[in-house]
């Protein structure tokens, strides 16, 4: 671990209030995950390895998205966003990212298809970049349909006031939480931008439905730094969208 991970991830300690940071890697990536895939030495570049379809895919996730190249979306195509649920929650430390398994998730509906959310993590640096700019932290809220399909919507946050909702995360990992999965939207969840990519993660499976809303979140200076002391690097690096047709509304 370099020298500047290390402070940061002191620092962070020193900022956090609840204590909650603390607990970060009690279990070790390789305890919970046999095949020990990782950001570092086992990193982005050798995932091949534990899965074919990240090194040899075409349509693979994240990408940098040029706001330009995106052709209007079909008006055909109705993207509904229903997460207004109160909700348990498990938050979990996955040895990859920070993880809020909900009991009872929203909904979405796409083209009539229904996708019910299954959990929502975070990454401590934004894994789709827009115009190039990383943003400070990603959220993926993933809903998966009932025969099997995968929609993620993508938050992006951008560092500035506190967010509730990210406290009430951080301070509940390894705890059952009430949560609202719509507080984590933005107030605007009309625009954004559509492309069918993959899971940014092993298996890296094809044929996700990514909606990346274009309205950012806000997140805290010690709320980002907490999240970080969790996971720092967890962001694969943008992969080549030649493939992909970009949509946008
Ligand atoms: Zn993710």
């Amino acid at each position: 671990m370099t020298k500047t991970l290390l402070t940061l991830r002191a620092v962070a300690l020193l900022l956090t209030t609840a204590g909650y940071a603390q607990e970060a890697h009690i279990e070790t990536p390789e305890a919970v995950h046999p095949s020990h895939w990782d950001y570092e030495t086992h990193g982005p570049s050798c995932w091949g390895g534990y899965a074919q379809e990240c090194q040899k895919g075409h349509l693979q996730s994240p990408i940098n998205i040029v706001s330009k190249k995106s052709i209007p979306l079909k008006g055909s195509l109705s993207l509904k966003i229903n997460e207004d649920i109160h909700t348990t929650a498990d938050v979990v430390d996955n040895g990859h990212a920070i993880q809020v398994n909900v009991k009872n998730g929203g909904k979405l509906v796409i083209d009539g298809r229904e996708y019910t959310l299954m959990q929502f993590h975070f990454h401590g640096h934004s894994e789709h970049t827009i115009d190039g700019k990383q943003y400070a932290l990603e959220g993926h809220l993933v809903h998966k349909s009932a025969d099997g399909h995968l929609a993620v919507v993508g938050i992006m946050f951008n560092e500035g006031k506190n967010n509730p909702v990210l406290d009430n995360v951080l301070g509940g990992i390894g705890r059952t939480i009430r949560i609202d999965p719509q507080d984590l939207l933005p107030h605007d969840k009309k625009h954004y931008y559509h492309y069918v990519g993959s899971l940014t993660t092993p298996p890296c499976t094809e044929g996700v439905q990514w909606y990346i809303l274009k309205a950012p979140m806000t997140a805290s200076k010690v709320q980002i730094l907490d999240m970080r002391a969790y996971y720092d690097h967890n962001f694969r690096p943008v992969q080549p969208s030649t493939s992909i047709k970009l949509e946008s509304k």
